[in-house]
């Protein structure tokens, strides 16, 4: 990315160019909008328009196939559908619908490998 006044190459997510001082279009300053984000902390660690509950729910999904955070990724991944079914200007769905499925499927083999366990003599 390079500044559109001066050429300077920029690195990372600058506000203004460090060498002419030109604003910049990034989505740094494109966060500043207050009616996105409900909880603070949540707006400044994670990327703002997509909601927390629906990429928490995509990556407990990742690790939902090791059984042991399915039921989690599963109740992450209900949360962020209630989520974004509140706030339609979020994004995730795919993320929050991913976490559910895995989620559903993990709880599912959990639930079936402590009743076998159960069985065997
Ligand atoms: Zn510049």
């Amino acid at each position: 990315m390079n500044c559109y006044q001066c050429g300077n190459q920029l690195f990372g997510m600058t506000a203004v160019c460090p060498r002419c001082g030109a604003p910049l279009r990034t989505a740094a300053s494109h966060q500043a909008s207050p009616a996105l984000g409900d909880n603070l902390g949540m707006r400044i660690l994670l990327p703002v328009g997509r909601s927390p509950w629906a990429i928490a729910a995509g990556y407990a999904g990742l690790f939902a196939v090791t059984c042991f955070l399915a039921p989690i990724a599963l109740l992450l991944g209900g949360i962020a559908i209630y989520d974004l079914r509140r706030h339609p200007d979020r994004h995730g769905w795919g993320r929050a619908i991913f976490g559910t499925v895995m989620g559903a499927i993990g709880t599912l083999l959990l639930v079936f490998a402590i009743y076998s366990a159960g069985q065997t003599p």
